[in-house]
């Protein structure tokens, strides 16, 4: 069974259709990637997942489980966890809170146990007790990805986890979304940088103006002329 199935998903904003009929599906602890042009529609795709948005017609599929209608904290709640391109942190808490926060609404046992493994797995044992307004912009994404981690989701959804990220903690951050790829968890990923979907995605979705214009993996979307010029302006 698929992890996630979109079928042919459609939404539109007033005139702008902003999802044309959008279909593919993701397997378990695959990596796929969505690239595409600025204002191609991905982060709608995005919001349409999490349920922040309703599609105009098309189904969404979370384990089998016909999500569609659902609100946006049912779908949560059943696994799906998403990071924000900008990142939404609780700027004068501490580190270690905004980890224990994300939990409030998920599962409280073990909370301070899940926190440390989460610390020490994104390397900010250095900064726990500092608020999170003091780090990085590199440190806070990821912080980000930590605090959707606490919450043990199946699949989680990166919107430009990593732009304007640090080289080092890039790698680290590559590194953290494998091992929980290996350890069971699947990842649709945002991604501007072409080269960074290569390093990590097992397969490419590229959008235009609303539609699936090309699927493969990083090779056959990089070798696509057409595509590449086309989409990319590359
Ligand atoms: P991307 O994330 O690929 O840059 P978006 O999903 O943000 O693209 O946008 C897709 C299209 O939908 C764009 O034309 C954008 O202007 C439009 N759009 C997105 N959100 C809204 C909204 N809330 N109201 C009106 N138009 C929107
Ligand atoms: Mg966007």
């Amino acid at each position: 069974m698929d992890a996630l199935a979109i079928e042919d998903v459609r939404k539109s904003f007033g005139g702008v259709q902003a999802l044309q009929g959008i279909t593919f599906s993701v397997a378990p602890q695959e990596i796929v990637g969505v690239i595409g042009p600025n204002g191609s529609g991905k982060s709608t795709l995005f919001n349409v997942l999490t349920g922040a948005l309703k599609p105009d017609s098309g189904r969404v599929l979370l384990n089998g489980k016909d999500i569609t209608r659902w609100p946006a904290y049912r779908i949560a709640r059943s696994g799906l966890g998403r990071t924000f391109q900008i990142p939404a942190l609780f700027e004068n808490m501490t580190v270690l809170e905004n980890l224990l926060t994300a939990s409030v609404e998920h599962n409280w046992d073990g909370v301070h146990e899940r926190a440390s493994a989460v610390i020490e797995l994104l390397e900010l044992q250095r900064v726990a007790a500092e608020p999170a307004r003091s780090l990085s912009g590199g440190q806070q994404r990821l912080l980000e990805l930590g605090r959707v981690l606490m919450r043990e989701p199946d699949l989680v959804l990166l919107d430009e986890v990593a732009a304007g990220v640090h080289p080092n903690l890039r790698k680290l951050m590559l590194d953290v979304i494998r091992a929980k790829r290996e350890a069971g968890t699947t990842f649709l990923v945002i991604e501007h940088d072409m080269e960074l979907t290569g390093e990590i995605c097992d397969r490419i979705i590229v959008m235009d103006a609303g539609e699936v214009v090309a699927k493969g993996t990083f090779e056959e979307i990089s070798s696509d002329a057409h595509v590449m010029e086309a989409y990319l302006g590359v």
